[in-house]
Order: structure tokens, then sequence, then C-alpha cells
């Protein structure tokens, strides 16, 4: 559909498109959301797309990073994923993912799906597989924070009523900022509760936030080719096939792999220490689980409520 188009016009569709979305996105200080994306024309998609895959952003802070693998994943689901015949449904072959862990940046950074998008390694294929379409990956992540950050469960666990009625704890909501008049403690979502900075900022970005893990290239690429690889033997034992009429196929990934990861070891940050590392986030937070019940505001809401202990 692009050869028609006369290149003037796709250059400027390039950059006004993309320049409009970027636009979009730091005007919301947040990432374009993909509804924005799939109601674009297909023509302004293809042509995203194309230069999606032409692109290679290594730097995964900035929001140019961020919008590419967008529209890599939207274009690629609206315009290249096969309509579905009866012959494909067999559902053995529409749910062969290939499996990833998500457990750090690295991981993003290489992005395997460009890979195996790559014309290189679709030649790889053999002609006489039945099941040639891109598989999906699917991936598996690490916890988020709100394991270390809630302790209602705990609390609730641990709740002994005799003594409490006996010997009610005493707090000092009564002349705290954020007392709840009407039952006189402290009942709030305000994260001005929390002392130490740097915890603060980390509950600012909700429960369901995941920090960023340390990682090394190399264990990168372990896992993703052990992925890969375990993909390949569920594949070719799908087409009947000897494993070994995969081998190209995997070889041209690792070498891609690889060359992607040189690129990147030097530019790329691997190591993220853990706010919960620092000793005064960790005696600040034992000090709220101490006075406070910390518990999601509502079960979908990415909020924190602080409810006095001598209150709940
Ligand atoms: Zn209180």
């Amino acid at each position: 559909m692009m050869r028609n188009t006369p290149v003037k016009f796709v250059v400027w569709l390039e950059s006004a498109s993309k320049k409009r979305l970027l636009r979009t996105q730091q005007r919301r200080r947040e990432d374009v959301s993909s509804t924005t994306l799939k109601s674009e024309k297909s023509r302004v998609l293809h042509t995203l797309f194309e230069e999606g895959m032409a692109s290679l952003y290594l730097d995964f802070s900035t929001p140019e990073y961020r919008l590419n693998s967008m529209i890599m994943d939207v274009a690629y689901h609206r315009l290249y994923k096969p309509a579905r015949t009866m012959d494909d449904i067999p559902s053995k072959s529409c749910r062969q993912f290939l499996k990833l862990k998500f457990t750090n940046k690295g991981i993003d950074a290489v992005n395997i799906s460009n890979i195996l998008r790559h014309k290189k390694v679709q030649s790889c294929i053999p002609n006489y597989f039945k099941f040639k379409s891109t598989l999906c990956i699917s991936y598996s992540y690490t916890s988020t924070i709100a394991s270390k950050l809630f302790n209602y469960k705990q609390t609730l666990q641990c709740l002994d009523i005799d003594p409490l009625i006996r010997n009610p704890p005493t707090c000092s909501c009564s002349s705290s900022s954020f007392n709840y008049s009407p039952v006189g403690h402290a009942i709030t979502g305000e994260v001005d509760i929390v002392k130490n900075k740097d915890l603060k900022s980390l509950i600012l970005k909700g429960p369901k936030y995941r920090e960023p893990q340390s990682f090394n290239w190399r264990q990168n690429f372990i896992s993703i080719m052990s992925s890969v690889k375990d993909y390949a033997r569920r594949w070719a034992k799908y087409e009947k096939e000897e494993l070994d009429t995969l081998s190209e196929w995997v070889k041209s990934i690792r070498g891609i792999l690889k060359s992607r990861i040189r690129h990147m070891k030097t530019k790329v940050r691997t190591i993220y220490p853990s706010v919960f590392s620092k000793p005064e986030v960790i005696k600040e937070l034992d000090r709220l689980h101490e006075e406070y019940v910390l518990l999601p505001a509502e079960k979908a809401s990415n909020n924190i409520v602080f409810v006095c202990k001598a209150h709940h």
C-alpha cells in the first residue's frame, strides 16, 4: 500500500504523525495510550511501523523508545496479524507462545519481537512449515512493591483482640494533621504521612509498580536463548519435524541478539539498586507498619490508605 504513496508525502507523514504522538505523550506526561494508536488510519500506522522496524531505539528511558515499542505492538497486531481461517484455529498453533521472564530492562531493550520479525530470521523458517506466522511473546513479571508495602493481612492475622481491648495501643493521632475527626484517628491517603523522601516517591508510583532490577547481559542472553530453544522444540514437534530444521532459525536469532547486546553493553544502565536496600527507608517503613495499617484504597485503585492501628 505504501508503494503508490509519493516519497515526500511519506516523509511528511512520518514526522507529522510521530511528532503529534510525541506531543500528546509529553502533554499527558505518560505514554500515549494504545487506544490512540489503534484509532490511527492503517496507512499512518503502516508508515510508523516501517519506520519503527528501521530504527533501533536504545535508551528505554526516553519517550521515543516507549512510543516506538507501542507502535510496533499495535501496528503489528492490526496490520500483520493474519486473519484467522479455520485452518489456523487449532488451539495448538495459536497458543504457542515464546515464554520470556521479564525480569529486567535489558530484556525489553533487545526488543526480541523485533528480532523475531527480522527478515533474516524469517527467511530461516523452512518454507514447508505449516505454522509460519510470527509468534506471540508471553512475559512473566517480577513482583510488585505491594507485598513490601501492605501490612493489612499480617495485621489481621496477628490481631489478638483481648489484650487490645484491655490495653488499647496509644497513638499520636489527636495532634496529627492526618487525623480524620469523625473517628479521632488518622485515616488518610496522603503520602505526606511518609517522612522518608525515597519511600514517599516510591509509594507515589503506586503499589502495582515494579522496581527495575539490576541485570547482567550474559544472563539475559542465556535466558532469552533458552526461551527461544524451548519454543523451537515445541514448534518442531508441532510441525512433526526434526529439531534440526530450525537450527538456522535459532542461529540467526542468536547472531542478531549477540550483536544487539554488544551494541548496548556500554550504553544501557545495568545497576538498579532497590529503594528497599536503604536502611533509612526500612526504618521509616517499619515505623509506618508499627503505627498504621497500610491497605489498598479500593480494589481497582492504585492508591494506598494509611489507617491508625489504634482505630483499625
Ligand atoms: Zn490513632
